[in-house]
């Protein structure tokens, strides 16, 4: 084989394998997109700082309550939860732990 046989073999291989690896992230990108998501608020733990309302990226899911909790404070809550993307911001960013994201 001659040298820019060798090349043009080795130029395709790279080719063929970079396209393996972006059909492999297109089929779990399409899994991620097809995943669902309950997101939990523990009401005991929860103090009302609303950073969860804040940070969600996604517009409609967190809501604060009309009601004042025994606590003095209007509860938050989660409702539309098939938009949620499961990013996890609220869980990592509530200072009380009390938000939960389950993968269903
Ligand atoms: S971030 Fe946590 S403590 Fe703050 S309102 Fe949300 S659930 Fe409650
Ligand atoms: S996981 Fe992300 S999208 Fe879902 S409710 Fe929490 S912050 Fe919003």
């Amino acid at each position: 084989m001659k040298r820019s046989e060798t090349q043009n073999y080795t130029e395709l291989h790279r080719k063929t394998q970079n396209n393996a690896v972006g059909t492999e992230q297109m089929s779990e990108a399409v899994k991620a997109k097809n995943r669902s998501f309950v997101v939990e608020i523990n009401q005991e733990w929860c103090k009302g700082c609303y950073i969860c309302v804040d940070v969600c990226p996604v517009e409609g899911i967190f809501h604060i309550e009309e009601e004042v909790s025994d606590k003095g404070f209007r509860r938050v809550g989660a409702v539309n939860l098939e938009r949620c993307t499961g990013c996890m911001l609220c869980e990592l960013l509530c200072p009380d732990l009390a938000v939960f994201v389950k993968d269903i």
